[in-house]
């Protein structure tokens, strides 16, 4: 159940998601079909949106546990060991032995056009069983945060687990994948990026009014409470389909925006038990993100909770 923290409490966070081994691969010109190419370097990151999620979490102050699967290669132990440095509970990452770990080959050229294959591998045979599996420790969590880089039926465990205890679910609907089910969106919140939100409302959303206007189409799908996250603007903040307002970003000098959304809902999760002020939440949130654009790569982008709360303070 939901209990009330002060903000230097380390509230329960369960991350029910991916996690894989992205390979970055540096070349003059991406191959064509057929061709073979000399590439100048390759470069591998841990990576799957629950497993960033999660060490924003861990970084931000959380006790983060992480439910998901990897493979039966050698990136699973580099995958484990890597959440493991971060402080965060993998009792309940399954290994499969007939499956690789989730992977993502991002190809980039010289002018920074990328082309990106991801294989879900072992995320993709997380099953409903694997979740409840795990039911303990999520009903004795405060927030459970989901994405949608495992099987919908796995999540949508998750997130019944969660709603029958009276724990606070939040989803990221990311990757942007259509239309959802009103299960999805029935969580306590739900914080999509322009992109997703433009795909579940079928509208086009590129100015703060669209953002807007799709926030009052997400509650009519049966949204309780939307963060749409507008990059360098910020994030729209929708309680009701009355009463939204954009909590402005951090100004920074952004290098790399990759895993913004991810370092934004991490720390947005954590900061929302702590204080359950979730204007405040998004506000430390924004922060988060603000620090992971500033700098390349995505888990290696995230800043702790004590450069956050810098960037806040020294903000005006
Ligand atoms: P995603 O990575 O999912 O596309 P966004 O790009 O919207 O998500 O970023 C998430 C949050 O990170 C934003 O709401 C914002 O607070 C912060 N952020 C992202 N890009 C910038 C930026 N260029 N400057 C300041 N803050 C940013």
């Amino acid at each position: 159940m939901q209990t009330i923290m002060t903000a230097q409490s380390s509230p329960k966070i369960v991350i029910l998601g991916s996690i894989n081994m992205d390979l970055v691969i540096r070349c003059a010109q991406l191959p064509k079909p057929g061709q073979t190419i000399l590439a100048q370097s390759s470069m591998e990151y841990c990576g799957g949106k629950g497993a960033n999620q999660a060490v924003a979490a861990a970084l931000a102050g959380g006790s983060v546990s992480i439910i998901g699967a990897v493979g039966n290669d050698a990136f699973a132990q580099r995958l484990l060991l890597n959440l493991r440095q971060h402080d965060i509970d993998c009792h309940h990452v399954a290994q499969r032995t007939a499956v690789a770990s989730g992977l993502a080959i991002i190809s980039v050229d010289a002018a920074g056009q990328n082309s990106i294959m991801v294989v879900p591998g072992a995320n993709g045979t997380m099953t409903r069983d694997d979740v409840l599996a795990a039911k303990s420790i999520i009903q004795q969590c405060d927030v459970l945060l989901v994405q949608l880089e495992i099987p919908p039926d796995a999540v949508l465990a998750g997130i019944e687990v969660a709603q029958a205890a009276g724990v606070r679910v939040v989803l990221d609907p990311a990757p942007a994948s259509g239309e959802l089910p009103p299960e999805f969106l029935k969580v306590d919140l739900i914080c999509p990026n322009e992109t997703e939100a433009a795909e579940l409302t079928g509208q086009h959303v590129a100015s703060l009014e669209d953002a807007r206007s799709a926030a009052i189409a997400l509650h009519k799908l049966g949204a309780k409470r939307v963060a749409i996250t507008l990059g360098e603007r910020g994030t729209l903040l929708s309680l009701d389909p009355i009463h939204s307002q954009l909590i402005p970003s951090f100004p920074i000098d952004a290098v790399d925006t990759t895993a913004a959304g991810d370092a934004f809902a991490g720390a947005l999760v954590v900061h929302w038990a702590q204080t359950d002020d979730l204007v405040s939440a998004i506000r430390f949130a924004n922060a988060a993100g603000a620090l992971a654009a500033s700098k390349h790569g995505a888990q290696a982008s995230m800043a702790d909770r004590a450069t956050i709360e810098t960037l806040m303070r020294t903000t005006k």
